[in-house]
């Protein structure tokens, strides 16, 4: 018997969300990863040119669903639908983007005291299960009422006391006379993978992890350079973390350096600020594109 021996074809399944508040960061990303699928955002489904990955277009609701039964592989959601649909799968990757929080929230002329004040109320949500969670960990007795849009109304037309909505800068919570009362969820997108994806399909996923984290740490650090007298070459360099230690080169102009390094985004304000009273000048900073480390 004679074995054909086929090019390899495997190719990753990635569910993005179709439309919607994900859609554009989750294809922003994939792009940041060099995987262009451009030419097929408005099908179902849609393949990369340059990456061995199908990308598949659905209801943000479905994909924890898809990625337990494998019809996707991996897929890029909020954490806030992942806990709630409690589906048979792995949480792999945090994404950066898609950040909100899921709160209680209660009219605004209401005394809110503590998550007591719920006990024996009506909260109108689309996250029941999160919610009942909260309220058995607190030990809070509540009636949740499910609803699966325009939640923040409830209070409004007396169908609830409070809700458990998704908030990001707060204002849907103003314009319909509420306020927010108690954080249960800081959620992101995540990226979620099938529990028994293949080694083939393992190497494919640990390629664009290994894209994924790149383009991150890249986001959270900035290049830059300065000009450092030499006499002072020391100190500054002192300050600086760097990735390895600071390059530093000589200047045109004698006795002076310029200094190029990387900075965290946590620390960078406070080591400018370092950087200047030390004798830095003509200090640059410059986004990073890819950080490979
Ligand atoms: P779909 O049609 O796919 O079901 P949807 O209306 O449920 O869409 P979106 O409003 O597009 O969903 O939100 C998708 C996800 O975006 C949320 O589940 C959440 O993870 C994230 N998100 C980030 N900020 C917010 C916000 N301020 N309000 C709602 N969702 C937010
Ligand atoms: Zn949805």
């Amino acid at each position: 018997m004679t074995m054909i021996k086929t090019e390899n074809t495997t190719k990753l399944k990635l569910a993005i969300q179709k439309s919607g508040r994900l859609h554009d960061d989750s294809i922003k990303l994939l792009k940041e990863c060099g995987i262009d699928i451009s030419n097929g955002v408005n099908k179902l489904k849609a393949e990369a040119a340059n990456f061995p990955i199908e990308v598949f277009f659905l209801r943000d609701d479905d994909i924890p669903q898809y990625v337990e039964d494998g019809v996707a592989d991996i897929g890029f959601v909020g954490e806030n639908v992942v806990f709630e649909k409690q589906k048979k799968l792995e949480i792999t990757e945090k994404l950066g983007f898609g950040k909100c929080r899921l709160s209680i929230a209660v009219q605004r002329n209401e005394q809110y005291t503590g998550i007591q004040f719920l006990e024996g109320k009506k909260i109108a949500t689309s996250y029941p299960v999160i919610v009942a969670d909260f309220l058995k960990s607190n030990n809070v007795n509540a009636e949740i009422h499910e609803i699966s849009g325009s939640v923040e109304i409830a209070p409004g037309i007396g169908l609830a006391d409070a809700i458990c909505d998704l908030v990001s800068s707060g204002s849907t919570l103003f314009m319909n006379g509420l306020k927010e009362a108690e954080v249960i969820l800081q959620s992101q997108a995540v990226l979620i993978k099938n529990n028994e994806i293949d080694a083939d399909k393992t190497i494919l996923l640990e390629r664009l992890l290994f894209r994924i984290q790149s383009v991150k740490k890249a986001k959270n650090n900035k290049y830059i350079l300065l000009n450092a007298p030499n006499d002072k070459l020391q100190e500054i360099i002192g300050l600086l973390p760097g990735m390895k230690s600071p390059t530093v080169l000589p200047l045109a102009e004698e006795g002076w350096s310029s200094v190029h390094s990387v900075l965290n985004e946590n620390e960078f304000w406070d080591i400018i600020e370092q950087l200047k009273a030390a004798g830095a000048q003509g200090i640059l900073v410059v986004p990073i594109e890819k950080m490979i480390i």
